[in-house]
Parts: C-alpha cells; sequence; structure tokens
C-alpha cells in the first residue's frame, strides 16, 4: 500500500543545518546544538569530510522492530508511513531501544514520567508532512510515496555512476525503511549503521527472545507493569534489588 517516505539525497546536502532546527520547532524543542540522537534530538547531521554531510533520523522501517517487541503496543507502523508512539500505553519496559537495529529511540531518564522519544515522522503535522523535508532548500531530503521515492532514488543513481554510490540504502536493510538514502560513497563510509537483512527484523527478533531465559523475561515484563503503574523509578530500582536479592540469595 501506498505510504509517505523520506528520500536523504547525500549529494544534494550542503550542512545548512535548516532541517535539524525545522525538526526541533516542529516538535516544540528548544534551539540547540544536535551531536546525537538524545530526548530532544531527534535528527542530527554527521560532517564526514569533503563537505559530505549525513543527516540519522529514524528510519520508518517497513516492518519495525521497535514495535514488534513492544508488549503493549505503544509503537505501531501507521498506514500512512510513519512508526508512531502512544505514551499512554507505554509501560517503560525500554525493549524498544534494545531491538532498534538503528539505535534510533531514546528515554527520558531524568523525568517523573519518562518516555521514548524518536522522530515520528511529524504525523502531528498530518498532510502537510515532515518538517524537515519543508524546511531542506536544497531537495536533500525530500518526502512523499515511498515507493515513488525509491524510483526516484534509482533514478538518480542510475543515472549518474560518477556522482553516486550505486545502492540505495534502505531497500534491504532491516527488510526496507520508510527513510532511503542515497549518495556519492558507500552507506558505511557515510556513516550509516551496516544493517545487513534481507527480510524484516521482527521474526529474527522473535526468534531471538525465544532463547532469553523464562525468568529474565519475566522479571523485565515484571518490573516493567510496576514501572508502568509507578512511574517512578525509586519503585523500580526497590523492586529491581528485592528482584536481584531473591534469585541469588
Ligand atoms: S529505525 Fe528503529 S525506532 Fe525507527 S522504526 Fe526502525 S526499529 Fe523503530
Ligand atoms: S520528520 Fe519531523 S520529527 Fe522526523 S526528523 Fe523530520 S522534522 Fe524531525
Ligand atoms: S536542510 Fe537539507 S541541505 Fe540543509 S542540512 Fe538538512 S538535508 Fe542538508
Amino acid at each position: 500500500m501506498a505510504h509517505r517516505g523520506i528520500l536523504v539525497d547525500v549529494t544534494k546536502c550542503i550542512g545548512c543545518g535548516s532541517c535539524v532546527e525545522a525538526c526541533q520547532k516542529s516538535n516544540e524543542q528548544p534551539a540547540h546544538e544536535a551531536k546525537g540522537f538524545n530526548e530532544q534530538t531527534y535528527t542530527f547531521l554527521m560532517d564526514r569530510g569533503n563537505d559530505t554531510y549525513v543527516r540519522r533520523l529514524c528510519m520508518h522501517c517497513e516492518n519495525p522492530s521497535c514495535a514488534s517487541v513492544c508488549p503493549v503496543g505503544a509503537l505501531r507502523k501507521t498506514a500512512a508511513g510513519p512508526v508512531t508512539y502512544d505514551p499512554d500505553k507505554c509501560m517503560g519496559c525500554r525493549y524498544c531501544m534494545m531491538a532498534c537495529p538503528f539505535g534510533v529511540p531514546t528515554y527520558e531518564w531524568h523525568s517523573a514520567a519518562p518516555r521514548v522519544r524518536k522522530c515520528q515522522m511529524c504525523a502531528h503535522r498530518g498532510a502537510a508532512g515532515p518538517a524537515c523535508a519543508e524546511a531542506c532548500p536544497t531537495g536533500a531530503t525530500i518526502t512523499g510515496e515511498r515507493d515513488e521515492l525509491l524510483a526516484e532514488a534509482r533514478r538518480r543513481v542510475a543515472s549518474d555512476p560518477k556522482a553516486y554510490f550505486q545502492r540505495v540504502y534502505g531497500v534491504t536493510e532491516a527488510g526496507g525503511t520508510g527513510v532511503l538514502f542515497i549518495g556519492p560513497r558507500e552507506p558505511a563510509a557515510l556513516g550509516l549503521p551496516p544493517v545487513k537483512t534481507v527480510g524484516p527484523l521482527p521474526d529474527l527478533t522473535w526468534n531471538a527472545l525465544k532463547h532469553i531465559p523464562d525468568v529474565v523475561l519475566f522479571g523485565g515484563v515484571f518490573l516493567g507493569g510496576l514501572f508502568w503503574l509507578t512511574k517512578r523509578k525509586e519503585d523500580v530500582a526497590r523492586a529491581e534489588h528485592a528482584d536481584k536479592g531473591e534469585h541469588h540469595g
């Protein structure tokens, strides 16, 4: 089904930071320097040398493992394309942070009512779409139907083999992502995570979970439940301590 995606063409990026600034405004965050993912930074620029700048943001995976491991459905791939997060459902187990192969979700560790934080493709803007794409002055970040963006990415790469490394990042990574990258060098040289998979990751994730001893899973879910009810870290710390005493004593 047709749904929204984002195409980042690194060859067109001048490193102006308008995307980062627009992201912070769109998400009502105070203006700040963006150096890596954190609770107030959903996108940032990497300076890869030779006037090459590469954005990072949530990849909005076609079959997101963050959503797959979430026991309460707080994260989900919407039909419109964005992978969104509902803080009212979240119980704070943070499995999503462990499951994401791109290292994207972060957590409000110092908040009394902590939430997972990441780009939601500006779902709150509705048809207006991602603020970063609207702000980009060069067309390095554009948005549209994911299928059409993929066709455009392939067309650009094929039409200029000197300018583009011959690959679209996001076709096979994690079984396909809603955010696609093309650029002058291979993805690893651009600083993009080497997530080499041909099928969707959630199945792999669940296979991996099968090998985790039941007591660990039970402990995690139990403690997550406590967290959900109280939203207070002190209680979790106390419960964790008691739990450890029980198992190690
Ligand atoms: S990049 Fe990570 S947080 Fe974003 S949709 Fe994929 S698995 Fe989820
Ligand atoms: S889509 Fe919105 S939240 Fe995501 S990086 Fe762009 S501006 Fe930020
Ligand atoms: S706004 Fe566009 S050109 Fe400027 S840093 Fe972001 S992607 Fe690059």
